[in-house]
């Protein structure tokens, strides 16, 4: 197996013996993605100085100097972030060329650990979309199939991750920008308890909706690279001040469990839904059995206000980031527009926010200053608020019968790119499984479970758990990943297309 193959959590065994050193690690994963990215388009922005740092952290290790178990690790960061020294442009002209004077918190939070950032990731504009099509700089492509969408918003950080061009990425998930990415290409993906890891340069869409977490191809790998960016952080005012146990130690657990004999799998009614494409509905239903033969009770539980969480969402979003991206007014951040002939401020702001943003943004801007207006806050964004209290009443009501909740992380497998392009509801429409952990602010992973048999394609399922029950997340995950390549023989991404770049795992058996 060549280095790309390995994760993060593999790397970091080499790294400390000695067997392999940060400069080689990273150096793989560069040549990688100069090999592929040209099909994936992954990456915004490769970071120049990564093999500087890898050689420093070399040097540190020489030095005998107690370091982080991934230091030396690469990590691809999504666009969203800030990040000292790289552009930030968060999928959107707006930004284009503008450098941040300020890390994100979880960023200097992976420095301090002495990860190698890779570069930064695609993504759709602000992270409006579940697709990557709506990046200003052309979208991502799926691994598996480079004529479909990653999913999105960071379709980057996915199609990064389960292309190998990096080990581990950072994403962010305001209505499932991590877990839906993570379920059309194979990969683990997390969207961590809202408070519990900082936005603090995190370029805000809806904020009280998003939430940083992280994106790999192992459940441990997720759960290694949430601790090193978790925790309270003072620049976040929506900061939660608990103390976390480490998801590591809960996934190493995890993945030893012999069974899950006393855990109450709830599985939602409303999510579970005839109109899911089959393959995703039979990879699901096959993760439930197996995890009742290994001693899980499964229970159906109900939650009656879903219905209404993509109406819900769609205010909620649209309101507030219309007016997080008021701040984008062609005086203080990236592009600035002169109309011919000069003008006023508001001329000049005009022809700025015209330029600057594409059509879904300015479809949410428009919508969201609607529901905010005078005449119509009542009716639409207090209506909107309602649903979301009521929908955080079915989550407490199904949590009060079990452990945790799962559904499919998506409906549909990847589509083709341009299919749900021209529809805006369609596309709003897949990201039904996803939005009510957000409105909630609990803690949701996606985790493959296979591949549908009609496409052959990836399919994810998602984990819930109960506000700062992250933990749950990473053991179960763990025992179900652990499980699956069991029954397999083999991990799901070993299955996934080389791209004709690097000799691929060994051939294996059977089908997913
Ligand atoms: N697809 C959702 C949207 O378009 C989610 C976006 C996100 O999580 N950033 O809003």
């Amino acid at each position: 197996m060549s280095l790309i193959h390995l994760s993060a959590a593999e790397l970091s065994v080499k790294l400390t013996s000695g067997e392999i050193s940060s400069v080689e690690a990273t150096q793989a994963h560069l040549d990688r993605i100069t090999a592929v990215d040209g099909d994936i388009k992954a990456f915004l922005h490769v970071n120049a100085a990564a093999l500087e740092t890898a050689a420093a952290v070399d040097a540190k290790r020489a030095a005998g100097e107690t370091l982080h178990e991934l230091a030396g690790v690469p990590i691809a960061i999504k666009d969203v972030l800030c990040t000292i020294g790289m552009p930030s442009t968060s999928g959107s002209k707006m930004l284009e060329g503008w450098i941040p004077p300020y890390d994100a918190t979880v960023v200097t939070r992976l420095h301090n650990a002495n990860l190698v950032l890779l570069g930064k990731t695609n993504m759709d504009e602000f992270a409006m979309g579940s697709s990557t099509e709506h990046s200003a700089y052309g979208p991502t492509h799926n691994p598996w199939d480079l004529d479909r969408i990653p999913g999105g918003s960071g379709g980057g950080s996915a199609a990064a991750v389960s292309a190998f061009e990096a080990p581990i990425a950072l994403g962010s998930d305001t209505g499932g920008s991590i877990r839906q990415p993570a379920a059309l290409t194979g990969s683990v993906g997390v969207k961590p308890t809202y408070g519990s890891v900082s936005r603090y340069g995190a370029i805000a869409l809806a904020s009280s909706l998003d939430q940083v977490g992280p994106v790999s191809r192992t459940v441990l790998d997720s759960a290694l690279v949430h601790d090193i960016i978790g925790g309270h952080d003072p620049r976040d005012s929506t900061s939660l001040k608990d103390a976390w146990p480490s998801f590591a130690a809960a996934a190493r657990a995890g993945a030893k469990a012999e069974s899950l004999k006393g855990l109450r799998v709830g599985v939602v009614k409303q999510l579970d839904a005839p109109g899911f494409q089959a393959g995703v509905s039979q990879r699901f239903h096959e993760s439930l059995e197996l995890m009742a033969d290994a001693g899980a009770e499964i229970i159906e539980v109900s939650a009656p206000n879903f219905e209404y969480a993509v109406a819900a969402y769609y205010l909620i979003l649209p309101a507030e980031a219309s007016s997080n991206l008021a701040r984008f007014d062609s005086v203080r951040f990236g592009l600035r527009v002169n109309p011919k002939g000069g003008g006023t401020v508001e001329d000049v702001m005009a022809a700025t926010r015209g330029a600057g943003f594409g059509a879904e943004v300015k479809r949410r801007i428009i919508l969201g200053t609607y529901a905010l207006s005078a005449g119509y806050y009542d009716e639409y964004y207090g209506s909107a608020q309602k649903v979301r209290t009521l929908i955080q009443r079915d989550f407490d009501a199904a949590f009060a019968q079990v452990d945790v909740l799962v559904s499919p992380s998506a409906p549909t497998t990847a589509y083709k790119l341009g299919e749900k392009l021209d529809d805006p509801m369609a596309m709003y429409l897949g990201d039904v499984t996803t939005i009510p952990a957000n409105l909630a602010g609990i803690p949701g992973m996606s985790l493959p479970i296979g591949l549908a048999p009609e496409d052959g394609l990836p399919v994810g399922i998602q984990i819930m758990a109960p506000a700062r029950g992250d933990e749950r997340l990473y053991t179960l995950g763990a025992t179900l990943e652990r499980m699956l390549e069991e029954k397999w023989g083999h991990t799901l991404l070993s299955q996934a297309p080389d791209l004709g770049a690097t000799e691929m795992f060994a051939a294996t058996e059977g089908a997913v």
